[in-house]
């Protein structure tokens, strides 16, 4: 990597010598002008691919026009887009964020703020072993990863752990100071492990039996990653709270926090910050999610994220690896080893274009592709991936 010194970025993950430069649609190119097939888009970020005219052309024309009043005063595009999520969900009102952890942060609090009006003072959440929902301190301490318990401890109190599809793991937990209970719909961070269908259901009608909120952390299920606009629609549920990040701006720090009406009992000041609703990132979320919206658009994600398990499943058979899991194209393929970050290089090093692929677990890959993925970009991710597996048995 001759063009670039690094030395002034403060280290916080391993990352290869690459530099890129460019990107669109499925495609990334380096300062060395190799080329990638993205199947990570930024954690699934960029659901319509990298740079779309769209986005482009949204941000752009919001730039001239108004790029920040502050949140003290209304703008044009978050009205707008506020409107269009509480009109396509089962939610009323809306409150922006940059980032998924910043929108649970917003919808700890109100659940906080909720037992603070409603149950008492109750605060406590229950939350799920292996769940993630962020990296601030609650959003940490929310979050069941292994090993977060003592990193930056001391933890924010709080937010006891069930086991996901386990009911029972669930109502043990249930005390007087219980207030909600949070989960994502599929634990992505986890390695791609579904709640089942039956499972948000009782948890519905246990959550609503005792007085709990429901909170879906769909920052990764969200914004029809899942073939639905949101992963809980698959199980018919009506949660109250509902965070969505990530694919909401399609690349850009765009965050929400949805919640029934009922529910909304923020009082003025309780809530805030400087970025929040910001007419710039909102204009961004308007064209992503009116592309979304379009006729026939997530019809689309469902078929191509069911052929996407079939070559995954035909990938699986072929090297007698251990299956593929997942909804619409959020996908995991289970390795028969511990080879995940070793087939990720290899898939990143291939000549003469690169594949990026994810591997959350050391025992398994991550799919994320854009949701305007084309069918032969499936077909060429799974000719690279079959590459890599054949050379490494
Ligand atoms: C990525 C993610 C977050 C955190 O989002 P950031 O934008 O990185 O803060 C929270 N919850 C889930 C389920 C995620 O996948």
């Amino acid at each position: 990597m001759p063009y670039y010194d690094t030395s002034a970025l403060m280290e916080i993950t391993h990352r290869p010598d690459l530099v890129f430069e460019q990107g669109h649609g499925s495609w990334l190119s380096d300062s060395q002008g190799k080329r990638y097939l993205d199947f990570v888009q930024g954690w699934a970020v960029n659901c319509l691919g990298h740079s779309p005219a769209v986005l482009a052309d949204a941000l752009a024309a919001q730039a001239r026009k108004l790029i920040n009043p502050s949140p003290a005063f209304y703008n044009a595009p978050a009205i707008e887009l506020a409107a269009l999520l509480a009109e396509n969900s089962a939610f009323d009102r809306v409150f922006f964020a940059s980032s998924g952890a910043e929108a649970n942060e917003g919808a700890i609090k109100l659940a906080r703020k909720w037992g603070q009006v409603h149950k008492r003072g109750a605060f406590e959440i229950i939350t799920f072993e292996n769940g993630f929902h962020g990296r601030t301190l609650a959003t940490m301490s929310a979050s069941g990863k292994p090993g977060w318990d003592t990193l930056f401890a001391p933890q924010v109190p709080g937010f006891p752990k069930a086991s996901l599809n386990d009911l029972d793991s669930v109502a043990a937990l249930i005390g007087p100071d219980t207030v909600a209970v949070m989960l994502e719909p599929i634990q992505g961070e986890a390695g791609v492990v579904p709640a089942s269908v039956e499972f948000l259901q009782d948890l519905r009608r246990l959550t609503r039996e005792r007085g709990l909120l429901l909170i879906v952390d769909e920052v990764q299920t969200g914004m029809g990653r899942t073939g639905k606009l949101f992963a809980h629609e698959h199980a018919a549920i009506a949660p109250d709270i509902m965070t969505l990040g990530k694919g909401i701006g399609g690349g850009v720090p765009l965050s929400a926090l949805l919640a029934r009406e009922d529910v909304c009992c923020f009082q003025p000041g309780d809530q805030g910050g400087t970025y929040n609703g910001n007419p710039l990132m909102a204009a961004a979320g308007l064209a992503v999610l009116r592309a979304l919206l379009a006729p026939g658009f997530l019809e689309s994600v469902a078929a191509k994220g069911a052929y996407l398990e079939q070559k995954l499943d035909e990938i699986s058979a072929r090297h007698g690896l251990g299956g593929e899991r997942g909804s619409g194209l959020l996908r995991a393929l289970v390795l028969k080893d511990e080879n995940g970050p070793a087939i990720v290089e290899a898939a990143r090093d291939h000549e003469p274009n690169g594949l990026l692929l994810n591997a959350p677990r050391p025992n398994l890959l991550r799919f994320m592709p854009a949701l305007n993925v084309e069918w032969d970009e499936i077909d060429r991710m799974a000719e690279i991936l079959n590459r890599c597996l054949a050379r490494r048995s």
